[in-house]
């Protein structure tokens, strides 16, 4: 994938260190990846003499900091969102190797901290104003194909209502919160978690099952930046100005669509919940139709097959076309997850 093109995915992995358990239970043993990040290479071990080498557009290793991932995940895709182009950010990969740290991330014990969510608000919120602008956000959960607000626990079943002349995408029965600051943003992430997690508690599963997503709307009144732009009367002098300053404003919409996916890891089909042979069918529904429709942009194909799922319809406006996608997936370095790793470093490969 190339990074500044449209309806390409630009796919980073990055690998999350070892945590204490591994350090103690892998302490004979390599990790199951070698990264090379100057060359944008990973290597999977196969065993003590062979690995197979796989490019990336960006290899994050464990010492990569949380703003430096932003930098070259998020940014550019941001930049392009404050342009007024639709853009996604994903993270895939198996549950407990980064997801929700790589974008979810609060920092507000240690602002060095924060994931891509919190800095992309900054970015946005600096590069906006109130007077012209105008930012908000809804906050939403996908569980089992069923949509539900996770600002107002109350509205679920939330339907996406596809514009078919412009193929715009909306979901009328979600909250959408007007931002001015990055302080109230915070406190909207902390209410989603806290919904989150009292509605998994209450449909009897956990976060890992199902896919997070921040929606960040972003219209812009482009009258201002007219006015700034050419700073001073042209040949036409005060007339243009008098007609510029009658003009009504235009506006222009984006929206950022950030992605906490479903843990990718195959469920155990024997589960003894009863119900997670059913979240497995609907994680590997929805995953496997992102992965179908990442495929088809990478291969330029005209057919991108977003009707498959929910969460596939629901990002039909931000992938392809003009929009901007990035994909991170992130790994745990244990040999012991070998085989997760490797599914999860396919699918970026596809991706690309
Ligand atoms: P996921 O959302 O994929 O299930 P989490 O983001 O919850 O995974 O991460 C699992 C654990 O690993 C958490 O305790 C988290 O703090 C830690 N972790 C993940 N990535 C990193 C990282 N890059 N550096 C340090 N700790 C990390
Ligand atoms: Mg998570």
């Amino acid at each position: 994938g190339d990074a500044g093109v449209p309806g390409r995915v630009r796919v980073a992995v990055r690998l999350r260190p070892r945590n204490a358990e591994e350090t103690i239970a892998d302490a004979d043993f390599a990790d199951c990846v070698e990264l090379q990040p100057e060359l944008k290479r990973l290597k999977l071990r196969k065993n003590n003499w062979e690995s197979e080498t796989y490019e990336f557009d960006e290899v994050l290793t464990e010492f990569a900091s949380q703003k430096r991932v932003y930098e070259v995940v998020a940014k550019p895709v941001v930049e392009s969102v404050l342009e007024g182009y639709n853009g996604t950010v994903m993270a895939y990969g198996q549950t407990g190797t980064g997801k929700t740290y790589t974008l979810g991330r609060l920092g507000e014990e240690d602002t060095a901290a924060r994931g891509i969510m919190v800095r992309a608000m900054e970015d946005i919120l600096a590069d906006t104003s109130p007077e012209t602008d105008s930012v908000s956000v809804s906050y939403l959960q996908l569980y089992m194909e069923s949509i539900q607000d996770l600002l107002v626990p109350a509205n679920d079943n939330i339907a996406i209502i596809e514009d078919p002349k412009t193929g715009d995408v909306s979901l009328p029965g979600a909250t959408n919160v007007e931002i001015r600051d990055q302080k109230s943003f915070m406190e909207l992430l902390r209410l989603g978690e806290v919904h989150r997690f009292a509605a998994n508690t209450k449909l009897n599963t956990e976060s890992s099952r199902s896919h997070a997503i921040l929606i960040v709307h972003v219209k812009r009144s482009l009258k201002g930046r007219h006015d700034a732009d050419h700073g001073f009367p042209s040949e036409n002098g005060t007339i243009s100005t008098l007609v510029k300053s009658f003009r009504p404003p235009i506006v222009r919409k984006s929206k950022l669509v950030v992605v906490d996916l479903a843990g990718s890891e195959r469920i155990d089909k024997s589960g003894s919940e009863g119900h997670t042979l059913e979240e497995a069918k609907s994680i590997n529904l929805s995953l496997s139709a992102l992965g179908k429709c990442i495929n088809a942009l990478a291969e330029n194909s005209p057919h991108v097959p977003v009707r498959d799922s929910k969460l596939t319809r629901l990002l039909r406006d931000s992938f392809g076309g003009s929009a901007r996608t990035s994909l991170v997936v992130t790994i745990g370095p244990s040999p012991r997850h070998r085989g997760e790793t490797a599914s999860t470093i396919m699918f970026g490969q596809r991706a690309m």
